[in-house]
Protein backbone atom coordinates (compact mmCIF):
# COMPACT_ATOMS: atom_id res chain seq x y z
CA UNK A 1 0.00 0.00 0.00
CA UNK A 2 1.45 3.07 -1.30
CA UNK A 3 1.89 5.75 2.31
CA UNK A 4 -0.74 7.76 1.41
CA UNK A 5 -3.94 6.41 1.22
CA UNK A 6 -5.77 9.35 2.20
CA UNK A 7 -6.48 11.53 -0.76
CA UNK A 8 -9.80 13.15 -0.28
CA UNK A 9 -9.73 16.45 -0.96
CA UNK A 10 -8.72 18.13 -4.53
CA UNK A 11 -5.32 20.25 -4.45
CA UNK A 12 -7.51 23.55 -4.19
CA UNK A 13 -8.65 22.66 -1.22
CA UNK A 14 -5.93 21.84 0.38
CA UNK A 15 -4.25 24.52 -0.84
CA UNK A 16 -7.01 26.46 0.73
CA UNK A 17 -6.13 24.28 4.01
CA UNK A 18 -2.90 25.32 4.12
CA UNK A 19 -3.31 28.88 3.12
CA UNK A 20 -1.68 31.87 5.39
CA UNK A 21 -3.44 31.64 8.93
CA UNK A 22 -2.27 35.25 9.83
CA UNK A 23 -2.65 37.29 5.88
CA UNK A 24 -0.67 39.92 5.25
CA UNK A 25 -2.24 43.38 6.79
CA UNK A 26 -3.44 46.10 3.74
CA UNK A 27 -1.85 49.81 3.82
CA UNK A 28 -4.90 50.81 5.38
CA UNK A 29 -5.10 48.04 7.94
CA UNK A 30 -1.72 48.76 9.27
CA UNK A 31 -2.26 52.73 9.33
CA UNK A 32 -4.73 52.00 11.25
CA UNK A 33 -3.02 49.36 13.82
CA UNK A 34 0.31 51.15 13.91
CA UNK A 35 -1.49 54.77 14.49
CA UNK A 36 -3.22 52.67 17.96
CA UNK A 37 -0.02 52.26 19.48
CA UNK A 38 0.52 54.38 22.48
CA UNK A 39 4.52 54.29 21.55
CA UNK A 40 4.83 53.70 25.60
CA UNK A 41 8.61 55.01 26.94
CA UNK A 42 9.18 52.09 28.46
CA UNK A 43 8.07 49.60 25.79
CA UNK A 44 6.97 46.38 27.91
CA UNK A 45 7.12 45.17 24.38
CA UNK A 46 10.40 45.41 23.44
CA UNK A 47 11.61 43.87 26.81
CA UNK A 48 9.20 41.15 26.26
CA UNK A 49 10.86 40.30 22.58
CA UNK A 50 13.93 37.94 23.80
CA UNK A 51 15.81 40.16 20.51
CA UNK A 52 14.56 43.63 22.12
CA UNK A 53 13.75 45.15 18.89
CA UNK A 54 12.31 48.59 19.41
CA UNK A 55 8.97 48.06 18.71
CA UNK A 56 7.21 51.45 19.18
CA UNK A 57 10.52 52.38 16.82
CA UNK A 58 9.48 50.40 13.68
CA UNK A 59 5.67 51.30 14.40
CA UNK A 60 6.36 54.67 14.50
CA UNK A 61 8.28 54.55 11.50
CA UNK A 62 5.43 52.45 9.54
CA UNK A 63 2.79 55.25 11.10
CA UNK A 64 5.23 57.88 8.96
CA UNK A 65 5.12 55.66 6.00
CA UNK A 66 8.96 54.70 6.02
CA UNK A 67 8.54 51.31 5.97
CA UNK A 68 12.49 50.77 4.87
CA UNK A 69 13.39 52.38 8.51
CA UNK A 70 11.58 49.97 10.41
CA UNK A 71 12.47 47.19 8.56
CA UNK A 72 15.92 48.38 9.10
CA UNK A 73 14.63 48.35 13.18
CA UNK A 74 13.55 45.09 13.13
CA UNK A 75 16.75 43.33 11.38
CA UNK A 76 19.11 45.40 13.41
CA UNK A 77 17.82 43.64 16.25
CA UNK A 78 16.88 40.09 14.65
CA UNK A 79 18.01 39.37 11.61
CA UNK A 80 15.14 36.56 10.61
CA UNK A 81 12.61 39.70 12.11
CA UNK A 82 10.49 38.63 8.67
CA UNK A 83 10.27 34.95 9.76
CA UNK A 84 9.56 35.90 13.54
CA UNK A 85 7.01 37.93 12.79
CA UNK A 86 5.08 34.88 11.67
CA UNK A 87 5.86 31.98 14.01
CA UNK A 88 6.88 34.14 17.34
CA UNK A 89 4.22 33.13 20.03
CA UNK A 90 3.40 36.51 20.62
CA UNK A 91 0.61 36.23 22.33
CA UNK A 92 3.36 34.84 25.35
CA UNK A 93 6.02 37.64 23.72
CA UNK A 94 5.50 41.04 22.60
CA UNK A 95 1.43 41.28 22.32
CA UNK A 96 1.18 39.92 25.84
CA UNK A 97 3.54 42.44 26.92
CA UNK A 98 1.33 45.15 25.02
CA UNK A 99 -0.07 47.78 27.47
CA UNK A 100 -3.63 48.11 25.05
CA UNK A 101 -3.52 44.32 26.17
CA UNK A 102 -3.69 45.43 29.72
CA UNK A 103 -6.15 48.01 29.44
CA UNK A 104 -8.22 44.86 28.55
CA UNK A 105 -8.47 46.51 24.81
CA UNK A 106 -7.26 44.07 22.22
CA UNK A 107 -3.28 44.50 21.97
CA UNK A 108 -1.42 46.24 18.85
CA UNK A 109 -0.62 43.33 16.27
CA UNK A 110 2.97 43.27 16.81
CA UNK A 111 3.87 40.71 14.77
CA UNK A 112 1.60 40.99 11.59
CA UNK A 113 2.91 45.25 11.48
CA UNK A 114 6.36 43.36 11.98
CA UNK A 115 5.71 41.40 8.64
CA UNK A 116 4.25 44.52 7.09
CA UNK A 117 7.70 46.59 7.09
CA UNK A 118 9.71 43.36 6.49
CA UNK A 119 7.55 42.13 3.58
CA UNK A 120 8.60 45.60 1.98
CA UNK A 121 11.74 45.68 2.86
CA UNK A 122 12.64 42.29 1.52
CA UNK A 123 10.59 42.89 -1.97
CA UNK A 124 12.47 46.33 -2.18
CA UNK A 125 15.85 43.73 -2.01
CA UNK A 126 17.75 46.54 -1.48
CA UNK A 127 20.51 46.34 1.18
CA UNK A 128 19.52 47.20 4.80
CA UNK A 129 23.29 46.66 6.20
CA UNK A 130 26.83 46.25 4.84
CA UNK A 131 29.13 43.73 5.44
CA UNK A 132 31.95 45.51 7.76
CA UNK A 133 35.31 46.08 6.51
CA UNK A 134 37.52 43.34 6.89
CA UNK A 135 39.35 42.64 10.34
CA UNK A 136 41.93 39.51 8.65
CA UNK A 137 39.63 36.75 10.65
CA UNK A 138 37.44 34.39 10.11
CA UNK A 139 34.75 32.03 11.43
CA UNK A 140 33.00 29.12 10.65
CA UNK A 141 29.59 28.31 11.69
CA UNK A 142 27.86 25.12 11.84
CA UNK A 143 24.49 24.94 10.96
CA UNK A 144 22.64 27.67 8.96
CA UNK A 145 18.92 27.44 11.37
CA UNK A 146 18.03 31.08 13.20
CA UNK A 147 21.21 31.02 15.61
CA UNK A 148 23.71 30.15 12.77
CA UNK A 149 21.82 33.00 10.71
CA UNK A 150 22.11 35.51 13.00
CA UNK A 151 25.30 34.60 14.58
CA UNK A 152 26.99 35.03 10.76
CA UNK A 153 24.86 38.28 10.27
CA UNK A 154 26.60 40.48 12.92
CA UNK A 155 29.69 38.83 12.04
CA UNK A 156 30.01 39.82 8.84
CA UNK A 157 28.91 43.64 9.87
CA UNK A 158 31.89 43.38 12.43
CA UNK A 159 34.06 42.31 9.19
CA UNK A 160 34.59 38.83 9.47
CA UNK A 161 35.11 36.14 6.64
CA UNK A 162 32.25 33.81 7.08
CA UNK A 163 31.48 30.42 5.84
CA UNK A 164 28.02 28.66 6.96
CA UNK A 165 28.45 24.43 6.47
CA UNK A 166 24.75 23.44 6.69
CA UNK A 167 24.49 19.53 6.18
CA UNK A 168 20.85 20.25 3.90
CA UNK A 169 20.44 21.73 0.49
CA UNK A 170 18.73 24.59 2.25
CA UNK A 171 19.67 27.06 4.36
CA UNK A 172 17.17 27.88 7.45
CA UNK A 173 17.31 25.34 9.52
CA UNK A 174 13.84 24.84 11.37
CA UNK A 175 12.70 27.44 9.66
CA UNK A 176 12.68 25.98 6.28
CA UNK A 177 12.01 22.60 7.03
CA UNK A 178 9.63 22.43 10.15
CA UNK A 179 7.22 25.82 10.42
CA UNK A 180 3.68 24.62 9.69
CA UNK A 181 2.92 25.61 6.18
CA UNK A 182 -0.24 28.08 7.14
CA UNK A 183 2.30 30.02 9.65
CA UNK A 184 5.30 30.47 6.85
CA UNK A 185 6.24 28.73 3.31
CA UNK A 186 9.73 28.06 2.73
CA UNK A 187 10.50 31.38 1.04
CA UNK A 188 10.30 33.56 3.33
CA UNK A 189 13.26 32.22 5.33
CA UNK A 190 15.32 31.22 2.48
CA UNK A 191 14.62 34.80 1.53
CA UNK A 192 16.16 35.67 4.81
CA UNK A 193 19.01 33.42 4.16
CA UNK A 194 19.66 35.39 0.92
CA UNK A 195 20.11 38.60 2.80
CA UNK A 196 23.09 37.05 4.89
CA UNK A 197 24.31 35.44 1.84
CA UNK A 198 24.27 39.03 0.46
CA UNK A 199 26.69 40.19 3.37
CA UNK A 200 29.29 38.48 1.58
CA UNK A 201 28.96 34.84 3.95
CA UNK A 202 29.79 32.14 1.71
CA UNK A 203 27.21 29.00 2.33
CA UNK A 204 28.51 25.73 1.84
CA UNK A 205 25.41 23.49 1.55
CA UNK A 206 24.90 19.68 1.81
CA UNK A 207 28.36 19.70 4.00
CA UNK A 208 28.03 17.61 7.49
CA UNK A 209 30.46 18.87 9.57
CA UNK A 210 32.08 15.13 10.93
CA UNK A 211 30.56 13.59 7.61
CA UNK A 212 31.62 15.57 4.93
CA UNK A 213 34.84 17.58 6.53
CA UNK A 214 36.14 16.97 9.81
CA UNK A 215 35.79 19.49 12.95
CA UNK A 216 40.08 19.91 13.16
CA UNK A 217 39.73 21.35 9.47
CA UNK A 218 37.68 23.96 10.12
CA UNK A 219 39.50 24.41 13.63
CA UNK A 220 42.55 24.89 10.85
CA UNK A 221 41.00 27.22 8.75
CA UNK A 222 39.37 29.50 11.11
CA UNK A 223 40.43 31.84 14.20
CA UNK A 224 36.68 30.64 15.82
CA UNK A 225 33.91 28.15 15.50
CA UNK A 226 30.15 28.96 16.09
CA UNK A 227 27.92 25.82 16.23
CA UNK A 228 24.22 26.65 16.07
CA UNK A 229 23.13 22.87 14.88
CA UNK A 230 20.05 22.52 16.83
CA UNK A 231 18.44 19.51 18.02
CA UNK A 232 18.08 15.59 16.33
CA UNK A 233 15.22 13.51 15.42
CA UNK A 234 12.23 12.48 17.31
CA UNK A 235 12.55 10.59 20.54
CA UNK A 236 12.12 6.63 20.48
CA UNK A 237 9.05 5.72 22.39
CA UNK A 238 10.23 2.41 23.49
CA UNK A 239 7.17 0.66 23.23
CA UNK A 240 6.47 -2.69 20.87
CA UNK A 241 5.68 -1.92 17.70
CA UNK A 242 7.36 0.86 16.94
CA UNK A 243 9.04 -0.09 13.88
CA UNK A 244 5.55 -1.25 11.81
CA UNK A 245 4.80 1.01 8.49
CA UNK A 246 2.68 3.52 9.40
CA UNK A 247 4.79 4.74 12.48
CA UNK A 248 6.70 8.05 11.43
CA UNK A 249 8.81 10.64 13.55
CA UNK A 250 6.55 13.87 13.08
CA UNK A 251 9.77 15.84 12.08
CA UNK A 252 9.73 13.62 8.53
CA UNK A 253 5.77 14.27 8.19
CA UNK A 254 6.39 18.04 8.58
CA UNK A 255 9.35 18.29 6.22
CA UNK A 256 7.62 16.19 3.65
CA UNK A 257 4.24 18.64 3.65
CA UNK A 258 7.32 21.49 3.34
CA UNK A 259 7.68 20.40 -0.52
CA UNK A 260 3.89 21.05 -0.39
CA UNK A 261 3.98 18.03 -2.87
CA UNK A 262 0.93 17.16 -1.41
CA UNK A 263 -0.22 13.83 -3.13
CA UNK A 264 3.34 12.55 -1.90
CA UNK A 265 2.95 12.96 2.17
CA UNK A 266 2.71 10.27 4.03
CA UNK A 267 -1.03 10.22 5.63
CA UNK A 268 -3.50 7.84 6.91
CA UNK A 269 -6.92 7.61 6.90
CA UNK A 270 -7.33 8.06 10.90
CA UNK A 271 -4.34 9.15 12.48
CA UNK A 272 -2.61 9.13 16.21
CA UNK A 273 -0.37 11.82 16.85
CA UNK A 274 1.28 11.02 20.80
CA UNK A 275 2.71 14.07 22.33
CA UNK A 276 1.26 17.49 22.97
CA UNK A 277 3.90 19.96 22.26
CA UNK A 278 4.15 23.07 19.54
CA UNK A 279 5.25 19.98 17.34
CA UNK A 280 1.98 17.64 18.37
CA UNK A 281 0.37 20.28 17.48
CA UNK A 282 1.57 21.25 13.78
CA UNK A 283 1.04 17.60 13.56
CA UNK A 284 -2.63 17.11 14.04
CA UNK A 285 -3.61 20.22 12.74
CA UNK A 286 -1.64 19.68 9.11
CA UNK A 287 -3.06 16.03 9.11
CA UNK A 288 -6.32 17.29 9.67
CA UNK A 289 -5.85 19.88 6.73
CA UNK A 290 -4.01 17.52 4.62
CA UNK A 291 -7.33 15.43 4.61
CA UNK A 292 -7.57 12.63 7.23
CA UNK A 293 -10.69 11.80 8.10
CA UNK A 294 -9.84 11.77 11.76
CA UNK A 295 -6.96 13.13 14.25
CA UNK A 296 -6.10 12.00 17.16
CA UNK A 297 -4.10 14.08 20.23
CA UNK A 298 -2.77 11.22 22.71
CA UNK A 299 -1.10 12.42 25.69
CA UNK A 300 -0.22 11.35 29.51
CA UNK A 301 -0.66 14.11 31.57
CA UNK A 302 -3.50 16.35 32.26
CA UNK A 303 -4.62 19.03 29.44
CA UNK A 304 -2.99 21.58 32.04
CA UNK A 305 0.59 19.52 31.84
CA UNK A 306 0.26 20.00 27.57
CA UNK A 307 3.60 22.24 26.67
CA UNK A 308 2.01 23.39 23.91
CA UNK A 309 0.59 27.01 24.17
CA UNK A 310 -3.41 27.74 24.93
CA UNK A 311 -3.56 29.30 21.74
CA UNK A 312 -1.97 25.97 19.38
CA UNK A 313 -4.75 23.66 22.14
CA UNK A 314 -7.38 26.41 20.52
CA UNK A 315 -6.14 25.92 17.04
CA UNK A 316 -6.00 22.01 17.24
CA UNK A 317 -9.83 22.21 18.81
CA UNK A 318 -11.02 24.55 15.87
CA UNK A 319 -9.72 22.18 13.58
CA UNK A 320 -11.50 19.36 15.00
CA UNK A 321 -9.09 17.10 16.95
CA UNK A 322 -9.89 14.79 19.25
CA UNK A 323 -8.20 14.75 22.71
CA UNK A 324 -7.33 11.90 24.45
CA UNK A 325 -5.50 13.09 27.98
CA UNK A 326 -4.15 11.30 30.50
CA UNK A 327 -3.63 8.31 28.02
CA UNK A 328 -0.12 6.68 27.57
CA UNK A 329 0.04 4.71 24.92
CA UNK A 330 2.33 0.67 25.80
CA UNK A 331 2.09 -0.98 22.39
CA UNK A 332 1.62 -0.24 18.49
CA UNK A 333 -0.38 -2.82 17.21
CA UNK A 334 -0.50 -4.18 13.92
CA UNK A 335 1.16 -6.85 11.14
CA UNK A 336 3.53 -5.17 9.11
CA UNK A 337 1.19 -2.15 9.16
CA UNK A 338 -0.50 -0.12 12.39
CA UNK A 339 -3.86 -0.80 13.15
CA UNK A 340 -3.83 0.41 16.29
CA UNK A 341 -2.71 2.23 18.96
CA UNK A 342 -3.09 0.07 22.98
CA UNK A 343 -3.21 2.68 25.49
CA UNK A 344 -3.09 2.73 29.68
CA UNK A 345 -6.06 5.03 31.10
CA UNK A 346 -5.81 7.03 33.89
CA UNK A 347 -7.89 4.80 35.81
CA UNK A 348 -5.65 1.49 34.63
CA UNK A 349 -8.02 0.01 31.86
CA UNK A 350 -6.29 -0.52 28.72
CA UNK A 351 -8.33 1.08 25.84
CA UNK A 352 -7.40 0.54 21.25
CA UNK A 353 -7.33 3.68 19.40
CA UNK A 354 -8.32 2.51 16.11
CA UNK A 355 -6.06 4.20 13.67
CA UNK A 356 -3.30 3.77 10.47
CA UNK A 357 -0.86 6.09 11.36
CA UNK A 358 0.79 7.06 14.38
CA UNK A 359 2.88 10.20 14.12
CA UNK A 360 5.59 10.34 17.29
CA UNK A 361 6.07 13.86 18.61
CA UNK A 362 7.64 13.45 21.92
CA UNK A 363 10.29 16.06 21.96
CA UNK A 364 13.60 15.80 19.72
CA UNK A 365 16.90 13.95 21.39
CA UNK A 366 19.79 15.71 22.13
CA UNK A 367 22.92 16.37 20.23
CA UNK A 368 25.25 15.43 22.68
CA UNK A 369 27.41 12.88 20.62
CA UNK A 370 28.18 15.69 18.34
CA UNK A 371 29.27 17.65 21.04
CA UNK A 372 31.05 15.24 22.71
CA UNK A 373 32.67 13.26 19.86
CA UNK A 374 33.10 15.66 16.81
CA UNK A 375 33.45 19.52 18.64
CA UNK A 376 35.09 17.24 22.14
CA UNK A 377 33.34 19.81 23.90
CA UNK A 378 30.91 19.46 27.14
CA UNK A 379 27.44 18.94 27.75
CA UNK A 380 25.56 19.06 30.64
CA UNK A 381 23.44 16.30 32.43
CA UNK A 382 20.53 17.51 29.65
CA UNK A 383 22.45 16.96 26.42
CA UNK A 384 22.75 20.30 25.88
CA UNK A 385 26.16 22.33 25.28
CA UNK A 386 27.46 24.20 28.04
CA UNK A 387 27.45 27.72 27.16
CA UNK A 388 29.19 30.91 29.03
CA UNK A 389 27.77 34.49 29.79
CA UNK A 390 29.58 35.01 26.06
CA UNK A 391 28.49 31.96 24.32
CA UNK A 392 31.80 30.16 24.83
CA UNK A 393 32.07 26.58 25.38
CA UNK A 394 34.64 24.63 27.27
CA UNK A 395 37.38 24.81 23.87
CA UNK A 396 37.82 28.90 24.43
CA UNK A 397 37.75 29.40 20.33
CA UNK A 398 33.85 27.45 20.12
CA UNK A 399 31.17 29.06 20.98
CA UNK A 400 27.42 27.58 20.60
CA UNK A 401 24.00 28.84 20.66
CA UNK A 402 20.62 27.94 19.90
CA UNK A 403 18.27 24.97 20.47
CA UNK A 404 21.66 22.92 21.06
CA UNK A 405 22.22 25.25 24.16
CA UNK A 406 18.92 26.05 25.40
CA UNK A 407 17.40 22.86 24.93
CA UNK A 408 15.33 24.19 22.27
CA UNK A 409 12.89 26.70 22.38
CA UNK A 410 11.86 29.32 19.96
CA UNK A 411 13.26 31.04 16.87
CA UNK A 412 13.42 34.24 18.27
CA UNK A 413 15.50 32.92 21.32
CA UNK A 414 18.42 31.04 19.04
CA UNK A 415 18.33 34.57 17.05
CA UNK A 416 19.46 36.20 19.92
CA UNK A 417 21.84 33.66 21.14
CA UNK A 418 23.68 33.93 17.53
CA UNK A 419 23.91 37.28 18.03
CA UNK A 420 25.37 37.21 21.82
CA UNK A 421 27.53 34.63 20.50
CA UNK A 422 28.67 37.24 17.44
CA UNK A 423 29.52 39.85 20.35
CA UNK A 424 31.50 37.19 22.51
CA UNK A 425 33.67 35.91 19.19
CA UNK A 426 34.52 39.69 18.72
CA UNK A 427 35.44 39.98 22.82
CA UNK A 428 37.23 36.66 22.78
CA UNK A 429 39.29 37.82 19.47
CA UNK A 430 39.91 41.50 20.02
CA UNK A 431 39.10 42.02 23.56
CA UNK A 432 36.63 44.79 22.00
CA UNK A 433 33.16 44.66 23.85
CA UNK A 434 30.64 45.64 21.24
CA UNK A 435 26.73 46.17 21.46
CA UNK A 436 23.95 45.56 18.74
CA UNK A 437 20.01 46.73 18.62
CA UNK A 438 18.92 44.80 21.80
CA UNK A 439 22.44 43.08 22.95
CA UNK A 440 22.01 44.74 25.96
CA UNK A 441 18.67 43.05 27.58
C1 LIG B 1 8.03 21.16 14.31
C2 LIG B 1 8.55 22.41 14.95
C3 LIG B 1 7.81 23.56 14.88
C4 LIG B 1 8.29 24.74 15.45
N1 LIG B 1 7.51 25.84 15.38
C5 LIG B 1 7.97 27.00 15.91
C6 LIG B 1 7.19 28.17 15.80
O1 LIG B 1 6.08 28.17 15.28
N2 LIG B 1 7.73 29.32 16.28
C7 LIG B 1 8.98 29.38 16.83
O2 LIG B 1 9.44 30.45 17.20
N3 LIG B 1 9.73 28.27 16.98
C8 LIG B 1 9.25 27.08 16.52
N4 LIG B 1 10.00 25.94 16.65
C9 LIG B 1 11.32 26.02 17.33
C10 LIG B 1 12.37 26.62 16.38
O3 LIG B 1 12.27 26.00 15.13
C11 LIG B 1 13.76 26.42 16.95
O4 LIG B 1 13.81 26.97 18.25
C12 LIG B 1 14.84 27.10 16.09
O5 LIG B 1 14.77 26.67 14.76
C13 LIG B 1 16.23 26.77 16.65
O6 LIG B 1 17.20 27.31 15.81
P1 LIG B 1 18.66 26.69 15.75
O7 LIG B 1 19.40 27.53 14.80
O8 LIG B 1 19.17 26.51 17.12
O9 LIG B 1 18.46 25.20 15.18
P2 LIG B 1 17.82 24.63 13.84
O10 LIG B 1 16.77 25.51 13.30
O11 LIG B 1 17.45 23.22 14.14
O12 LIG B 1 19.04 24.64 12.81
C14 LIG B 1 20.15 23.77 12.98
C15 LIG B 1 20.84 23.60 11.65
O13 LIG B 1 22.07 22.90 11.82
C16 LIG B 1 22.22 21.96 10.77
N5 LIG B 1 23.14 20.91 11.21
C17 LIG B 1 22.96 20.00 12.19
N6 LIG B 1 24.04 19.22 12.32
C18 LIG B 1 24.95 19.64 11.40
C19 LIG B 1 26.26 19.22 11.04
N7 LIG B 1 26.88 18.21 11.66
N8 LIG B 1 26.90 19.88 10.03
C20 LIG B 1 26.29 20.91 9.38
N9 LIG B 1 25.02 21.34 9.68
C21 LIG B 1 24.37 20.73 10.69
C22 LIG B 1 20.79 21.46 10.54
O14 LIG B 1 20.64 20.86 9.28
C23 LIG B 1 20.01 22.76 10.67
O15 LIG B 1 19.90 23.43 9.44
C24 LIG B 1 9.54 24.74 16.11
C25 LIG B 1 10.29 23.58 16.18
C26 LIG B 1 9.80 22.41 15.62
C27 LIG B 1 10.60 21.15 15.75
S1 LIG C 1 10.66 39.16 17.10
FE1 LIG C 1 8.84 38.10 17.84
S2 LIG C 1 8.68 38.64 20.03
FE2 LIG C 1 10.10 40.10 19.06
S3 LIG C 1 8.76 41.90 18.54
FE3 LIG C 1 8.89 40.52 16.73
S4 LIG C 1 7.10 39.19 16.84
FE4 LIG C 1 7.39 40.11 18.89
Amino acid sequence: MPDNFCTPLDITQIEKNFADIDPALTTAEAMHEANRCLYCYDAPCTQACPTGINVPSFIKKIASGNLTGSARVIFDANPIGASCARVCPVDVLCEGACVEKTLLQKPIEIGRLQRYATDHAMADGRPLFEKGESNGRSVGVIGSGPAGLSCSTYLARLGYAVTVYERRAQPGGLDTYGMAEYKMPQNVSLAEAGQVERLGVEFRLSTAVGRDIEFDELRAAHDAIFIGVGLGSTRHLEIPGEELGGVIDALHFIEQIKTRDWRNVPLGKHVAVIGAGNTAIDAVTQAKRLGAESVKLIYRRTEKDAPAYDYEMELARKDGIEFYFRTTPVEILGDGRVTGLKCRTADGNEVVIACDQVIKAIGQQKMSSFFENVAGVAVDDKGRVVVNENMQTSDPAVFAGGDCANGGAEAVDASQMGKMAAIGIHFSLTGERVEFAGSAK
